[in-house]
């Protein structure tokens, strides 16, 4: 039988995600196994008590918050299961982290391919929960696309295994109702909870190179990356943008010893030169033949103003998980930026939209503009570009601030959805996006979200305040 804890300080350790919004649990349970998590939801449900499921509470949208009731925190269930090398599949528990699984698949040599940078810290279980993606999905898609089958809890109880159609053809009624794992895919919670995956697997690939490639402005980099997408010489499997910001705090990382061609060292050392300030960067990773593949991206570099002499080479896997780390010191760095202000009601303000890529410069410079409007400096910029997805964040060190920085978000998300784009492009909705559900869902898709959650969780006590506020 699962402890219910219900010690404040215990609790306190749960009351906060990577959104800077805080709620403290009613109470807390960790189970080990499938049968306690069907346990405590069968006992909850008796008592009417709102149960929210939390993997590493990494969400940056309040999803992995207790608004009321009891957080499952599914951290305790990290098993591997199953791995199977000639179908290419393993199935989890939720909360084992992402790394931890790339981890142990490398030795089969292979990969399961969605890559939030936040992989080392999040778990299998939040990943699926939120569609998570990362820069790879330019090439990989999200996680919904290596998701084959999930054991979920229900509402009531009970146990459901979930598997994807075998068939190449259907035409049985109206499609959302075709394969019930994409309801699932993305869920936050609000349907129930996983407790088992099986996830599709790819084989690693045997050459791995990432460019770090300096341009002297953001039209140079859109223009640069949209003819990577389009090239048939290069084949890019993320392209990664970084502000004049984002690339001053990325090559604050580079240490002495790294140079192109040999990687960065990201340990010890003084900060090297690379680039030069006001400079924005983009990082750039192909899988092909690499000797090939770096005179082409070069040749294109340059096409687009870049300076050979200042790019940066990342060759194999440990220069390639270098460069990752400095992709991860921006969030982590505006994280940081942040905490001083959450005592007083601050918070990081942190975008999540996405625009077809022909209109990303478009909505980059259109928010800035609303921000200078509103007595603010421009975002801090960087992310995902090749998918028309950059992240934009500012520091708000207050509750006015966070108002006002929540209207300038607001404005470009009415723009964004004029655009064609979304208001959430891969952190899901959560508490802290739900008021902006309906600029881009229509009446008849809110109402298919509403049965769809009537029917699974007719009391409403599943994640409540996810998505559906
Ligand atoms: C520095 C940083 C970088 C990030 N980078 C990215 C990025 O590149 N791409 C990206 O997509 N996200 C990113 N994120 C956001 C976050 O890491 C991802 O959404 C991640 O997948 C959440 O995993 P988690 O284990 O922390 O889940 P949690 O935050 O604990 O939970 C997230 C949601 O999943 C639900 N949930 C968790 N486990 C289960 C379960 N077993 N059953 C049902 N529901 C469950 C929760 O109820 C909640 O709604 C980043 C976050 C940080 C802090």
């Amino acid at each position: 039988m699962t402890t219910v804890v219900r010690d404040p300080a215990v609790l306190e350790g749960y009351a906060r995600d990577a959104s800077g919004l805080k709620y403290i649990p009613e109470a807390l349970a960790r189970p080990g196994s499938a049968d306690e998590v069907v346990d405590l939801v069968r006992e909850t449900a008796a008592t009417g008590t709102a149960i929210t499921p939390a993997g590493a509470q990494t969400s940056t949208t309040g999803a992995a918050l207790a608004s009321r009731g009891l957080l499952l925190s599914l951290r305790a269930m990290d098993r591997v299961l199953d791995v199977d090398v000639e179908q290419r599949t393993v199935r989890v528990e939720p909360g084992l982290l992402l790394g931890a699984l790339n981890g142990q698949l490398a030795r089969e040599g292979l990969f399961f391919a969605p890559d939030p940078t936040s992989d080392a810290t999040c778990t299998v279980g939040g990943a699926i929960a939120c569609n998570a993606s990362g820069p790879r999905s330019l090439r990989y898609g999200a996680t919904r696309a290596h998701v084959r089958a999930l054991t979920v809890v229900l509402a009531d109880g009970t146990t459901r295994e979930l598997r994807r159609p075998r068939v190449e053809k259907n035409t049985v009624g109206y499609a959302p109702t075709h394969d019930l794992v994409d309801w699932f895919v993305g869920s936050e919670g609000t349907l129930g909870v996983i407790i088992a995956a099986e996830l599709a697997l790819l084989p690693r690939p045997a050459r791995e190179t990432g460019l770090g490639i300096p341009f002297e402005s953001l039209t140079d980099a859109v223009a640069f990356v949209r003819d990577a997408r389009a090239s048939r010489l290069v084949v890019p499997r993320c392209l990664e943008y970084f502000d004049a910001e984002a690339f001053r705090i990325a090559r604050g990382g580079v240490r002495d010893g790294a140079h192109p061609g040999a990687g960065v060292g990201a340990d010890g050392g003084t900060p090297v030169a690379w680039g030069a300030d006001g400079q924005v960067m983009i990082y750039a990773e192909d899988c092909t033949d690499g000797a090939l593949a770096i005179d082409a991206w070069l040749a294109l570099a340059e096409r687009h103003g870049a300076n050979d002499a200042d790019v940066r080479v990342f060759e194999g896997e440990s220069a390639i998980r270098d460069a990752r780390r400095l992709r991860h010191a921006v969030p982590t760095a505006m994280h940081e930026r942040t905490a001083p202000y959450l005592a007083q009601g601050g918070r990081r303000i942190s975008t999540d939209w996405a625009v077809p890529i022909e209109r990303v410069e478009e909505a980059i410079l259109l928010a800035d503009g609303f921000a200078l409007e509103a007595g603010f400096a421009p975002a801090l910029t960087y992310g995902h570009l090749g998918n028309g997805h950059p992240h934009q964040n500012w520091v708000a060190q207050d509750p006015a601030q966070v108002q006002a920085l929540e209207s300038v978000v607001e404005r470009t998300l009415r723009a964004v959805i004029a655009m064609g784009g979304t208001v959430a492009a891969e952190h899901g909705i959560g508490k802290l996006k739900a008021r902006w559900l309906g600029l881009q869902a229509n009446r008849s898709q809110l109402a298919l979200m509403r049965a769809a959650k009537q029917e699974f969780d007719p009391d409403g006590r599943m994640a409540p305040g996810n998505i559906l506020a």
